[in-house]
């Protein structure tokens, strides 16, 4: 995937100068000719990079630089201030208000080129730093900070769209007792093949991670819950397929789990993103009464949840 970059000047001809000196670098270039418009711009194409002038009619550079960086969306995206002023309070300006460069024009290609380089290599280094923080070290899958945000955020695209959103928790049977019988570490092997499992499982859209120790989330867009629990029914069909081997033994692990769907008539986003949660740990527990290894939905009898899973 090439790097993306935003250019924001209001002089068309900068625009086709830049392209054509940067052209050894495969970038791909978005174009914007007013601080308005790259606003707008920078929120919808989220740049890896962006090349910003200082001088444009209305708003200034500086302040559309300072309005990028107070923004959440836009704030991680690294800006290269274009100038045509070589004065110093302009610099001083320029990287107080969250620039990482400052180029006067006109500009050397070479040296362009190669700021261009750091400002990308800090970029792709900064995003893999956060997303190495939204992910579980031993499994793989997303971690519980992702998932609540992840959660929050599906649930308002459910409301606004009306689409409804399925969520399972998934809790490994007796897992204590895997560790004391077998040790820790192959308990670790366990919550490793159950993150792959889930990892080949989910479809695009779902978001599966490790909620706590032994006990896994998965996000199910716009799954009702008949979709919900036979996709709870497919994990679990999955992972009954799966043996480990431990002392010479085959050890198959079972897991409990509990369905949940959004209620859309709970317009306010926490009180409907609590209740999904608290429902499927409800149905969780559910499941684990009633013998484990099976599939409960809230607000279902464990019959009538049985029925949906028979297709
Ligand atoms: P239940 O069927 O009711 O869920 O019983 P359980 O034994 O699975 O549940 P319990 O909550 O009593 O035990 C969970 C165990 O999971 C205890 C803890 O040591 C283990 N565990 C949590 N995190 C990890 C981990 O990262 N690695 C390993 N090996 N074990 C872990
Ligand atoms: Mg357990
Ligand atoms: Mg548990």
């Amino acid at each position: 995937m090439p790097a993306s970059v935003l250019i924001i000047d209001d002089e068309p001809l900068i625009h086709e100068l830049l392209v054509v000196r940067l052209r050894s670098e495969g970038l791909k270039f978005h174009h914007a000719f007013s601080a308005g418009e790259g606003l707008e711009a920078a929120r919808t194409v989220q740049p890896d990079l962006m090349l910003l002038d200082v001088i444009m009619p209305g708003e200034s550079g500086f302040d559309l630089c300072a309005q990028l960086k107070a923004d959440p969306l836009t704030s991680a995206v690294p800006v290269i201030f274009l100038s045509g002023s070589t004065e110093l309070i302009d610099k001083v300006k320029g990287f107080d208000a969250g620039a990482v460069d400052y180029v006067t024009k006109p500009f050397e290609a070479a040296e362009l080129q190669a700021r261009i380089r750091a400002a990308l290599r800090s970029k792709r280094y900064q995003d893999m730093l956060a997303q190495r923080a939204q992910i579980d070290g031993l499994t793989g899958l997303w971690n519980r900070a992702y998932f609540d945000q992840r959660l929050r955020e599906e649930v308002v695209a459910a409301q606004r769209y009306s689409r409804p959103m399925g969520l399972i928790m998934m809790d490994l049977d007796n897992f204590k007792r895997m560790n004391d019988t077998y040790g820790h570490p192959f308990g670790d092997r366990i919550l490793q093949t159950v993150g792959e499992l889930l990892t080949e499982t989910c479809r695009t859209g779902d978001t599966a991670c490790r909620y706590g120790g032994e006990e896994f989330g998965i996000l199910l867009r716009e799954a009702d819950v008949q979709q919900s629990i036979r996709a709870a029914e497919r994990v679990r069909q999955r992972l009954s397929e799966i043996d480990l081997e431990a002392r010479g033994l085959r050890v198959t692990v079972t897991a409990s789990f509990g369905v949940s769907t959004l209620d859309l008539t709970l317009d306010q986003v926490a009180h409907a993103q609590e209740r999904l949660l608290s429902d499927a740990d409800n149905a969780l527990y559910q499941a684990k009464h009633a013998g484990r290894d099976r599939v409960c939905a809230f607000g279902l009898t464990p019959t009538a949840a049985l029925t949906i899973q028979a297709p």
